[in-house]
């Protein structure tokens, strides 16, 4: 049967495990799934844009699990009472078929995003970092500051949003977190001044300059990760001109990403070239490093595996009837006529 995790079921699997114990445990599948990079079937993922936002459908698969994500990225919703971004995704069984799990993926996208920014940071950022500026203070927020926090030991953090109240919330949120200190800042600049890290998470259908050239400091590690789709950036051009880029899948960053807005022969490195010790990460300590985050399917197939393991280790979610189970699998018509055709419920 196909295991089904709803919202509360997956956080109820947080609460159980632990945010910290979840993004360490869910950054080493990803990382390992990224050390196995050729073993995937891989693709950009399919995008239908509209005026307010874009839809997009994220598959691959290895040679026994097949994975996909549905996911939104639409920037007002927020007004709307709806979250900016809203997932779902199913994992399969490669030799079948046969769904095993069918799960949400909004907070999952959240967890894994935050994750495989801990992981890419570990690689570019320098040994040692400790302060980190987080502009936007929006849904994603807290999973990339507890990452940078529990992953990278990050203990300082300065965060600024446009809205107050996405500030607001984002600090009654990590004032469980004592260790992690926030600073509210006036301004980007005021929160970029100095800092080791500076993740920008902010959501505008817009060719945006969140970060300028003067804002930047040698050494400092950017991890962008609101630019994900065509037409919408958070970095000036300029930024990525010196500095060392990091991709997922450079066919579909190429699309989505920062470097949308630079020549295609631009250089960049995969991650999975770092990771596996194919190419270098940062290449000098005053070096400019960007992790230019899309999101790539193979963090949501890492993701949907770890959660299907977890789920039934711990019994959480529930087994559902999301393809016919008959006695006789040539007999659908039997099915749909009621139980005299035996409808067979799998333990
Ligand atoms: P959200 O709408 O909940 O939060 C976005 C925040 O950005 C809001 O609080 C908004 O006020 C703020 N903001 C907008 N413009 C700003 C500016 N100029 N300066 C400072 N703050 C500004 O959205 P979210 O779910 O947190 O997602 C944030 C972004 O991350 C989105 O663009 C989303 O598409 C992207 N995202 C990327 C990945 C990935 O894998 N790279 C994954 C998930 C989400």
């Amino acid at each position: 049967m196909t295991r089904f995790i709803d919202v509360p079921a997956l956080a109820r699997l947080v609460r159980h495990v632990g945010v910290d114990r979840f993004l360490a445990e869910l950054a080493r599948t990803i990382e390992q799934d990224f050390l196995r990079w050729e073993a995937f079937d891989k693709s950009a993922r399919v995008a239908s844009h509209s005026a307010l936002g874009v839809i997009e459908l994220m598959p691959v698969a290895d040679a026994e699990r097949y994975g996909f994500k549905y996911v939104n990225g639409h920037p007002r919703n927020t007004a709307r009472g709806l979250p900016t971004v809203m997932a779902f995704g199913v994992l399969a069984e490669v030799a079948t078929g046969l769904p095993l799990l069918l799960s949400e993926l909004t907070l999952t996208t959240a967890l894994r995003t935050a994750a495989t920014s801990a992981v890419a940071a570990r690689a570019l950022a320098r040994p040692g970092s400790r302060s980190m500026a987080l502009i936007g203070n929006g849904a994603q927020s807290e999973f990339q500051a507890l990452a940078f926090h529990h992953l990278l030991g990050i203990d300082e953090l300065r965060v600024f949003d446009i809205d107050p109240a996405a500030t607001d919330k984002l600090q009654r949120n990590l004032a469980t977190t004592p260790a992690l200190r926030v600073l509210r800042a006036a301004s980007v600049a005021d929160a970029v001044r100095g800092a080791d890290i500076v993740t920008t998470v902010t959501a505008d259908k817009a060719r945006a300059t969140i970060l300028t050239p003067e804002m930047i400091e040698p050494g400092m590690h950017l991890n962008a990760v609101g630019g994900d789709c065509p037409g919408k950036t958070e970095l000036h051009a300029e930024i990525l001109h010196g500095a060392r880029v990091c991709v997922e899948y450079e066919p579909q960053t190429r699309i989505e990403g920062e470097i949308q807005q630079l020549a295609a022969d631009f250089p960049v490195v995969e991650l999975w070239r770092v990771l596996a010790g194919q190419a270098e990460g940062r290449q000098r300590e005053a070096q400019v490093t960007v992790f230019d985050s899309v999101g790539f399917a193979l963090e949501d197939f890492s993701a949907l595996c770890y959660v299907e393991r977890l789920a039934r280790e711990l019994g959480i979610g529930q087994d559902v009837d999301l393809v016919p189970r008959a006695g006789d699998p040539k007999d659908l018509f039997g099915l749909a006529q009621g139980p005299r055709a035996g409808l067979r419920r799998a333990a």
